[in-house]
């Protein structure tokens, strides 16, 4: 690349970044699941981000570590409330495509004020969850720009 700065190969170099070579295994909960079981998922898996699916496996919505902190704080009982109750739900939920630039994503989590967006593949009536970003994606691939020299 002999004529352009190193700016531009920074750049050039970030723009090679997409998501279906950064994303991970994304963790899915049914949406009739309850609040309590959905917490002890998001501790076993190790996760920040559940994203709630119905039988057909399409994308439904997301549950936060806040979404569910927040609920735990409530009266009820947390095995008889169904994520669905306090979920983020379609339309709302950001998404983003293997296909996609990897900084694209980061720019969606930075307006948006999240940590995580599903990766999706369009089916004839839904979304199917393939995978996931979080800021963990991101900043991994931050740190490879420099080992990559
Ligand atoms: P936390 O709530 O733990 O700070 P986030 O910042 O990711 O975690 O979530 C903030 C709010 O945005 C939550 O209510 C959550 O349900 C919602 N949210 C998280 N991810 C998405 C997404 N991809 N699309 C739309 N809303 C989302």
């Amino acid at each position: 690349y002999t004529g352009k700065t190193s700016n531009e190969l920074l750049t050039h170099n970030i723009k090679k970044m997409k998501v279906s070579e950064h994303f991970s295994v994304p963790v899915v909960v049914n949406e009739h699941v309850n609040v309590y079981d959905a917490i002890t998922t998001m501790f076993l898996e190790d996760v920040g981000t559940l994203f709630v699916v119905d039988e057909h496996s399409h994308l439904q919505g997301v549950l936060s570590r806040k979404d569910l902190l927040r609920a735990s704080l409530g009266q009820q009982s947390l095995q008889e409330v169904p994520v669905h109750i306090i979920m983020t739900r379609m339309p709302m939920i950001k998404v983003c495509k293997k296909e996609d630039l990897l900084i694209d994503t980061a720019n969606k989590l930075i307006e948006n004020q999240i940590d995580a967006l599903p990766v999706v593949q369009e089916k004839d009536e839904g979304l199917e969850v393939i995978g996931r970003v979080t800021k963990t994606n991101i900043t991994r691939a931050f740190v490879e720009l420099v080992k990559e020299d």
